[in-house]
């Protein structure tokens, strides 16, 4: 037996398709391509507009091409819309209600599947058996940012117990696991019977045989300078930090109710920055916010040039169910949105270039975790999260090996280097 499975969105909706696919592997189902499966998924992302209208159109698309195969859509549309998909599925599986496939093999694959709380948040879902894993650590989210759909599809924030997720941890380096990407919503606000994140960073720092600890997403209210000192002195904690900013205007952060200004948010990288001197500090930027006007905007502009984020992931704002951004008045218009989000990339690639630029020369520590495209390459990652391409390796080395590498060459999104050997 064989399945096919498409994932849209973040590195969640990765997690819970890697849930979906080992329960698949322990059941003997093979992966295949999208004709010959007789089992077809699509995990879907309901983020933006235009991510949910995609999978609308990429079902129909995978249906043309395999008519026979039972069809289950699963991710953040089928949590919002089960009804509109159990037309066009077999089963319908909500973020919620993963662990529910488990049961399917035995009572059948049909059924339309969604809960209003996480069902069994402690159960430890397999592996694919790479070299980084995902880790929930929480689930859900209360933040309820105006323009924002995650709190409707992914329910209220639930932190899941640390004897499940060191559980989780140990499984996946028994299999050769060497780092660890711990995920939710907002990570720091982590808390289990007591026990915060920096608690948890530091029981996972423990675990032998692992050798890196990333985690994302922290939210700008919860991040504090007794975190940027834990991730300095927890060794396996890399010194890489996403904080989403959205915005540089404090009138706009105020309308999308981020809790914070642009002078807190500044503070928390200075913090990073002064534990972690050589960290990557890496955010979102949301443009054409209702209500943003040209002056609104410039903040933004102004903030990228004060701040000089690694990288940024910089989106146009998009109308979404149940968010309440949705109903403000004095929407932006699309050519607006189009011209911010341009002028924001073009100045953050130049920020980008000048940090990667800096990089020129220095001795980084390398976890391989791939081949790269030539054949006597090898792909892996810095601690602060850059890609690099190691040329000319030796036939030892493997992925999951640390390496030194002396970096040669600097590109738009990756760096090249060699092994040094002294
Ligand atoms: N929990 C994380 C990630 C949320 S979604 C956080 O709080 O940062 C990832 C990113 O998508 C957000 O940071 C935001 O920049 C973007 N995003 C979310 N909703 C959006 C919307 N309606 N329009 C445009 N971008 C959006
Ligand atoms: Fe959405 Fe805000 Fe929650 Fe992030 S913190 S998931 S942006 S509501």
């Amino acid at each position: 037996m064989k399945y096919y499975i498409k994932t849209f969105g973040c590195q969640m909706n990765e997690r819970d398709s890697e849930k979906i696919e080992s329960i698949l592997q322990e059941n003997g189902y093979e992966i295949s391509n999208v004709k010959d499966a007789d089992i077809v998924i699509v995990n879907s992302c309901a983020v933006r507009e235009k991510s949910e209208r995609k999978i609308f159109s990429e079902i129909g698309r995978i249906k043309n091409l395999n008519k026979k195969a039972k069809f289950i859509s699963m991710g953040c549309v089928a949590q919002i819309y089960p009804e509109e998909l159990s037309k066009i599925s077999d089963v319908v599986l909500g973020t919620t209600s993963l662990y529910e496939f488990k049961q399917l093999f035995n009572d059948g694959i049909k059924g339309t599947f969604i809960s209003n709380t996480i069902q069994n948040p402690d159960y430890v879902f397999g592996h694919l058996k790479n070299i980084r894993a995902y880790v929930d650590i929480t689930y859900g989210c209360n933040n309820f940012c105006t323009y924002c759909v995650v709190p409707y599809t992914r329910l209220r924030e639930v932190s899941r117990s640390y004897k499940s997720i060191l559980e989780e941890i140990k499984e996946i380096v028994e299999f050769g696991g060497k780092e660890v990407i711990l995920l939710g919503q907002n990570v720091n606000s982590y808390n289990y019977e007591g026990l915060n994140f920096i608690g948890l960073l530091e029981m996972i720092n423990k675990i032998e045989k692992l050798k890196r600890i990333r985690f994302i997403t922290s939210h700008p209210k919860d991040f504090g300078e007794d975190l940027a000192i834990a991730i300095s002195e927890f060794e396996k904690a890399c010194e890489h930090l996403h904080l989403p900013l959205q915005s540089g205007s404090d009138r706009i952060l105020r309308l999308m109710r981020r809790r914070y200004n642009f002078k807190e948010f500044a503070k928390k990288i200075e913090y990073f920055r002064k534990y972690n001197p050589k960290g990557s500090v890496t955010s979102d930027i949301i443009v054409g916010f209702p209500q943003e006007t040209k002056d609104d905007f410039k903040k933004t502009i102004f903030a990228l040039k004060e701040i000089q984020f690694d990288e940024i992931y910089s989106f146009k704002y998009s109308n979404r169910p149940f968010a309440k951004a949705s109903l403000m008045p004095n929407q932006v218009s699309e050519e607006e949105k189009n011209e911010r989000l341009l002028m924001v990339q073009e100045i953050q690639s130049k920020i980008s270039k000048q940090i990667n630029n800096r990089y020129f020369g220095n001795i980084e520590e390398v976890l391989l975790d791939s081949k790269a495209k030539l054949a006597n390459q090898m792909q892996g990652r810095t601690r602060t999260n850059k890609i690099v391409n190691i040329d000319n390796v030796d036939f030892t080395l493997k992925e999951g090996d640390i390496v030194f590498a002396k970096i040669k060459k600097i590109n738009k999104h990756s760096l090249n280097g060699e092994i040094c050997t002294n």
